[in-house]
């Protein structure tokens, strides 16, 4: 049996109604009169999507987000991108100036950023470079988790950037070592690229595992900006109370539901095919260029690649229209690009490029105005 998640909430909005919104009452009627919004459409809004205040979580969109992950409506809260999922969680959960999340560099870096926004705490367990792989020492995880009160514990799997999914039992294992002090949050924003599956519908079992999904990779929505918190329901009711009224806009929303139909889900399949077969060709390619020296192995839709030179590699890459990540000022990163998965003519131009990159110490071919790089990986920069 598990604890209740509810809590590790922040006693101060356990009661916390939230703001009661015009849309969030159960009423009925024909002549809706409740909420001042416009008595005619904008000329603009063809399709009249747009006068009145969307639900806050629209229904539709949420039985199918439910179907698509395998879990109860109840247990999922929609909102702008996986970006938001992170911050609510964080604002919920995390007391300013006491709390304390735990992370995992180089990774992702909003979970940091959202803490830091909170005025909470940032505990670096950093992954270890493996000779394989990185790997993240979940013992190590665990112990600190424990040990400085962090109240929230953000996976990445498959990893951004370094690409590895960790296995669902020692996720498991540690959420139940964890029960009652903190929360693990699984980041699955590009599980569909993985051979492994989602941790979805253990949320059920498990109550203080928490998984963020999204439609912005897969996809292929980044734009419409809707991710998805996967978490016990109350938890989900608690986040939902903290989050702006009409978080879901409804163009997006109907963007959405579109992209679940069967006809555009059988296309994303085979997208994600074709990218999953892209990335084995291309981690072959790029491994046997002179300018690399490691290609990590990745379960997403990008390859973390070290480089002899990774300056001089970007910039031929740039002199050549191609713009991949620079992950230079992420920690144990120093000399690697984290390049994302194309279309096969995009790919070839890649590599075609990085090919007269060639060995180790050539600047010579770099132009003026290619000279100065952007700088490193701010870590609040998405994706
Ligand atoms: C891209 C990315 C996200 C952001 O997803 P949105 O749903 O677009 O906010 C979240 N987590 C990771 C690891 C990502 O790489």
């Amino acid at each position: 049996m598990s604890t209740d998640p509810l809590q590790l909430a922040r006693p101060d909005l356990r009661g916390f109604a939230g703001y009661r919104s015009a849309r969030s009452e159960a009423l009925r009627g024909e002549v809706w009169l409740n909420a001042n919004e416009a008595a005619w459409a904008n000329s603009a809004d063809r399709d009249g999507l747009a006068r009145r205040y969307p639900q806050p979580q629209p229904r539709d969109l949420r039985v199918a987000l439910a179907g698509l992950y395998d879990v109860e409506p109840e247990q999922l809260l929609i909102g702008r991108g996986s970006d938001e999922g992170i911050d609510l969680l964080v604002r919920a959960f995390c007391v300013p100036g006491s709390d304390a999340v735990l992370v995992t560099p180089p990774v992702f870096g909003m979970y940091a950023v959202s803490a830091r926004l909170q005025g909470a705490g940032v505990v670096d367990v950093p992954l270890q470079d493996a000779t394989d792989d990185f790997r993240v020492d979940l013992q190590q995880v665990a112990a600190r988790a424990e040990g400085e009160g962090a109240k929230l514990v953000f996976l990445c799997s498959p990893g951004n950037p370094a690409g590895g999914v960790i296995p669902r039992d020692a996720v498991l294992r540690l959420a139940q070592q964890l029960q009652g002090r903190a929360l693990v949050v699984v980041d699955e924003a590009y599980i569909e690229f993985a051979d492994a599956p989602s941790l979805a519908t253990d949320v059920g079992l498990q109550r203080n595992l928490i998984v963020l999904r999204t439609l912005s990779k897969a996809h292929a929505l980044a734009a419409a900006r809707i991710g998805c918190v996967i978490a016990d329901a109350h938890v989900i009711a608690l986040l939902q109370r903290c989050q702006a009224p009409y978080p879901v806009p409804a163009p997006c929303a109907a963007l959405a539901l579109g992209a679940l139909q069967p006809a555009s889900l059988a296309q994303t399949r085979d997208h994600v095919e074709t990218i999953r077969q892209e990335r084995g060709r291309l981690g072959t390619a790029l491994a046997a260029l002179p300018a690399v020296h490691r290609v990590y192995p990745s379960q997403g839709n990008f390859l973390l690649v070290r480089c002899f030179d990774a300056e001089a590699a970007f910039r031929a890459l740039l002199a050549a229209g191609v713009v991949v990540r620079d992950q230079r000022a992420a920690p144990q990163l120093g000399d690697a690009l984290r390049i994302s998965i194309g279309t096969p003519e995009e790919n070839d131009r890649m590599i075609a490029a990085l090919r007269v990159a060639g060995a180790p110490l050539r600047h010579d071919f770099v132009s003026g105005e290619a000279m100065s790089r952007p700088s490193g990986t701010p870590a609040g920069e998405a994706a």
